[in-house]
């Protein structure tokens, strides 16, 4: 006999009161943590207690042991690599997700999960102007959904070569020569590495970490001309991946995606884009510039606990070749199209088998937003990266490094130790997080509007702090 909802009552409701609290505290709190790992492990650690605890006790404890350790990541000033916030919708569905606990492995069994989760893909296909007949998977991020997209590509360029990658495993296989820019996302370096494919050829990228056109189009002849001089004229080509991204981490910047996806087609390739965050710009209107001609690739990642603001873990993976991605992925492997209406089993689309109801929030949160509100959403990011880049700028000793196009800015303070020093002074005064790291030979700090709650408050706040820890450090070195 099911429990009902009363072993449940307490927990929940402490759950609310809690979640109630976090939020309430993010227009007020010190963005970073106060307590490092270490710090808080008493709380956490020891031997696993004899005898348990009452669930609302549990919720109880850990909410209030756990306070001193989180960072705030949903509040408006949290600007630091690009993790945005929760739309509110988004955040209830993931809870109602947790409450209906589907596993949302088969169509037949989960019909709920499969309608909305279709619906989202659907949707989101619309939004970032990408090929209505592509395949869908909702994966944990856009690390997974690289993965997906290039063990489709890995499918299809073997299938192609006549070989079978499910019968004979990649020992012997032919090669697959794989092209990124200089500036692409290391975890694609990783999904390559995952897949078997070894370390790519990277083509160089522009002052703004844009792939060169031209420069891949010269790398792309000269694995043709190899490959003809090494196993004769008539062979069949190459076969080659090219890995293209929608926003560079420092700068912003897009790949040139016509030049680069014709020059790619041109040699046979199959075009893979790395858009964890920049996709969404072709939800604007005014910035869909950006990715013309993105929808000419073959596979696309990006996020949605990014731009779209819903909560982790939720990546999103599109294919044009359904039969590619479902070959590489379902349990039957072979596109053996099990179901009952050959819309294929959500399972065929990603890695896992078991997992959460994760295309969910992305469903409520678009259907919260509306094309208007995700469009206005994206705006508001770059509107508000430009604005801070501008005020910024007019800071005395605050380079901004890159052209300012979307949600990424980089600054630096100076010479790399005079960065250094600023960054943080910034993480130790708590009114900001923004993320150190390194660009082009230099030490930079690097700021990223992704919070849909971001607001004019929070810009002047940046802009403050940063001109605070500026003064803090000059007086620290004379
Ligand atoms: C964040 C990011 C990734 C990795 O995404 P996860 O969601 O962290 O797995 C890949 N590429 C780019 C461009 C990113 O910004």
């Amino acid at each position: 006999m099911s429990a009902g909802a009363e072993p449940y009552r307490e927990a929940l409701a402490a759950a609310v009161r809690h979640a109630t609290l976090w939020l309430e505290s993010q227009s007020t709190r010190r963005v970073g943590p106060q307590q490092a790992a270490r710090e808080l492990a008493a709380a956490f650690d020891g031997a696993l207690p004899q005898s348990g605890m009452a669930p609302a006790a549990v919720v109880d404890y850990l909410a209030r042991h756990a306070e001193p350790g989180l960072m705030a990541m949903p509040s408006g000033r949290f600007f630091g690599w690009v993790i945005g916030g929760t739309l509110p919708a988004a955040m209830a569905a993931d809870w109602l997700v947790s409450a209906w606990d589907q596993n949302s492995v088969l169509r037949y069994a989960t019909p709920a999960i499969a309608a909305i989760e279709d619906a989202a893909g659907h949707w989101l296909l619309q939004l970032l102007g990408l090929p209505e007949e592509s395949d869908v998977g909702f994966v944990t991020g856009a690390t997974m959904a690289n993965f997906t997209g290039l063990a489709a590509a890995r499918w299809r360029l073997l299938k192609n070569a006549g070989w079978d990658l499910e019968r004979d495993g990649l020992f012997g296989a032919p090669r697959i020569h794989c092209l990124v820019g200089k500036e692409r996302h290391e975890t694609v370096d990783v999904a390559l590495r995952y897949l078997g494919m070894g370390s790519p050829t990277v083509v160089p990228a522009d002052s703004q970490g844009r792939i060169e056109a031209a420069e891949l189009d010269c790398a792309l002849d000269r694995i043709a001309l190899d490959h003809a001089a090494a196993s004769g004229q008539s062979s069949p080509p190459a076969l080659v991946l090219v890995c293209l991204q929608a926003g560079n981490l420092h700068s912003g910047a897009f790949d040139p995606f016509g030049a680069a996806i014709a020059v790619s087609k041109a040699h046979g390739a199959w075009v893979h884009v790395d858009g964890a965050f920049g996709l969404w710009a072709a939800a604007v209107p005014e910035l869909a510039g950006l990715t013309a001609g993105v929808e000419g690739a073959d596979s696309w990642a990006t996020d949605a606990h990014k731009s779209l603001n819903v909560p982790y873990d939720c990546g999103v993976v599109a294919v044009r070749d359904a039969q590619a991605l479902r070959s590489a992925m379902g349990l039957n492997a072979s596109y053996l199209l099990q179901d009952v209406d050959g819309a294929g089993h959500p399972s065929q689309r990603v890695p896992e088998l078991s997992r959460r109801a994760r295309g969910v929030p992305v469903w409520a949160a678009l259907k919260s937003l509306g094309r208007d509100g995700v469009a206005e959403q994206i705006r508001r990011l770059a509107a508000s990266a430009a604005q801070l880049a501008e005020e910024l700028t007019a800071v005395e000793g605050v380079e901004v490094l890159n052209d300012v196009g979307y949600t990424q800015i980089t600054v630096a303070f100076g010479d790399d130790a005079m960065t250094r020093r600023v960054a943080d002074r910034l993480i130790a005064d708590g009114k900001v997080w923004m993320s150190g790291s390194r660009w082009h030979g230099r030490d930079v700090v690097r700021i990223s509007v992704s919070n849909w709650s971001t607001d004019a408050g929070d810009l002047a706040t940046a802009v403050d702090a940063v001109r605070t820890a500026l003064e803090a450090a000059r007086s620290e070195r004379s």
